[in-house]
């Protein structure tokens, strides 16, 4: 170490020095002794190691350790979950919080939470109330479900309607539907925690109807149906449909339990992919409750739901672990607002998920010219490929809908995914085929500005 460079380590202020400088009570008064009395000792760290790779020739002054103290604080306490920009053009995106919400449902979720509501008070009473109620009556209008009960996701869903229905008692599963969804979600699991006892029918590729007939005996509870969500097997395969395993059920006077998993209300045929049982068509082909999420194809806030017969949501509602697992004030307020929008048959414009699964081909294309023109004037040169977007969020396996992306000419594609992601507003693109690809269906338009501006940053 150089002689400058042990006479700057002399310099260097101390803590309690730089604690009772102005700018540090300031501080202190702010966020309290300890954490202050860290950040300014990270700073002179900081800066001694910077002394000691000689990349200082001298001693900032002490309002640099202060600032640099406060923006460490500031960088602390910031909300480490924070917005993205999703550019992958996977729709129901898992890992980047599932589905955005309706402007509608924001707002409804704002004034729930600005203040107090009725949410478990009565106001032509003035009486007690239940927060269960908020949603029943679009969830009867849009099921034609005798009941329904929201709870915080469609994993506790099933949890609850398992346990409260089927302690104790043996329920038959198809080998098929024994799938992990995601996040170590595994259906053999949540049954096992129910206190159900699985009985596994079939093979991985066919079940018979037979095959659960043979099952059922004095001890059987139910016929759980899973959603194979996240997986496809393809081929020599076969599952007998919801109506004929109801009337078995129904015969022998057990419950049919569908766990439906996204919560798909509209006709997804129209946009190219393949048809799925939508939640009315699973209450009308006669599953005595079908379980579903609340922001996968529904579009709406995390939630699980869980709808049928008014007799067994009642017993479901009253068991003790529905309490634990209930819906918050924001996902009741966020939900009801989101189901409003099938109602009003504005799905398709009002809730992204739907708005996104539907945009035309042509427009994405036409969007993309207008970006392509954009950011070649500011010198980022790109082209515009055929690819496709994904539903994704274990929702519709192995389906995918024709799309367009922009792909950015850089030798760097890697480098340049890394720098948008580590941009304030970050941004989540996706590499294929050693290139760097954004899929505008998935980017919302209040974004498109921003995103322009940081491809602008990131590539040059
Ligand atoms: C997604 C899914 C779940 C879990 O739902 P969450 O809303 O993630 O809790 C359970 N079952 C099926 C079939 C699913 O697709």
């Amino acid at each position: 170490m150089g002689q400058q460079s042990q006479s700057l380590l002399r310099h260097l202020p101390s803590v309690d020095q730089l604690l009772s400088s102005p700018q540090g009570h300031e501080l202190v008064s702010v966020y309290g002794r300890s954490l202050t009395v860290e950040a300014v000792r990270a700073t002179i760290d900081q800066t001694r190691q910077l002394i000691l790779g000689e990349e200082l020739t001298a001693v900032p002054e002490p309002v640099y350790f202060t600032q640099s103290a406060e923006s460490w604080l500031a960088d602390l306490i910031a909300p480490s979950l924070q917005p993205v920009i999703n550019a992958t053009g996977v729709i129901v995106h898992t890992n980047l919080g599932r589905a955005p919400l309706s402007q509608a449902s924001l707002d409804a979720i704002q004034e729930v939470g600005q203040g107090y509501s009725n949410l478990e008070f009565d106001l032509e009473s003035g009486q007690r109330g239940s927060r269960t109620t908020h949603p029943d009556i679009p969830l009867k209008q849009l099921l034609d479900a005798e009941a329904s009960l929201v709870v915080n996701n469609n994993a506790a869903a099933v949890l609850l309607m398992l346990t409260a229905l089927c302690q104790g008692k043996e329920v038959i599963i198809s080998r098929g539907q024994l799938v992990e969804i995601g996040g170590g979600f595994r259906i053999p699991d949540v049954m096992a925690q129910s206190g159900a006892k699985i009985v596994e029918v079939g093979t991985t590729n066919r079940t018979h109807l037979y095959d659960y007939e043979r099952a059922i005996n004095e001890n059987t509870g139910a016929i759980l149906v899973a959603h194979h969500s996240n997986y496809k097997i393809i081929g020599f395969t076969s599952e007998p449909p919801l109506e004929e395993l109801a009337k078995l059920a129904q015969s022998h006077q057990i419950l049919l339990l569908y766990d439906q998993g996204s919560g798909a209300l509209l006709d997804t045929t129209p946009f190219g992919i393949p048809s799925e049982v939508r939640v009315p068509e699973g209450l009308a082909a006669g599953c005595d409750i079908v379980a579903f999420s609340g922001d996968k194809l529904l579009g709406g806030p995390q939630a699980g739901i869980i709808s049928g017969r008014g007799d067994l949501v009642q017993i479901i509602k009253k068991h003790p672990l529905a309490r634990a697992v209930r819906a918050d004030k924001f996902c009741l307020a966020g939900l009801t607002t989101t189901l409003g929008h099938y109602i009003k048959n504005e799905a398709l414009t009002q809730i992204p998920v739907w708005r996104m699964i539907s945009m035309p081909k042509d427009d994405i294309h036409a969007l993309l010219t207008q970006w392509q023109h954009k950011l070649s004037k500011q010198g980022v040169q790109s082209e515009i490929d055929e690819n496709v977007s994904t539903v994704g969020g274990g929702s519709l396996p192995g389906t995918s809908i024709d799309t367009w992306v922009l792909a950015i000419n850089t030798n760097h594609p890697q480098k340049v995914a890394n720098r948008l992601r580590s941009e304030k507003l970050s941004i989540i693109s996706r590499i294929q085929d050693g290139r760097l690809l954004l899929d505008p269906r998935t980017v919302l338009p209040q974004h498109i500005e921003k995103l322009h501006q940081s491809l602008v940053h990131c590539t040059l």
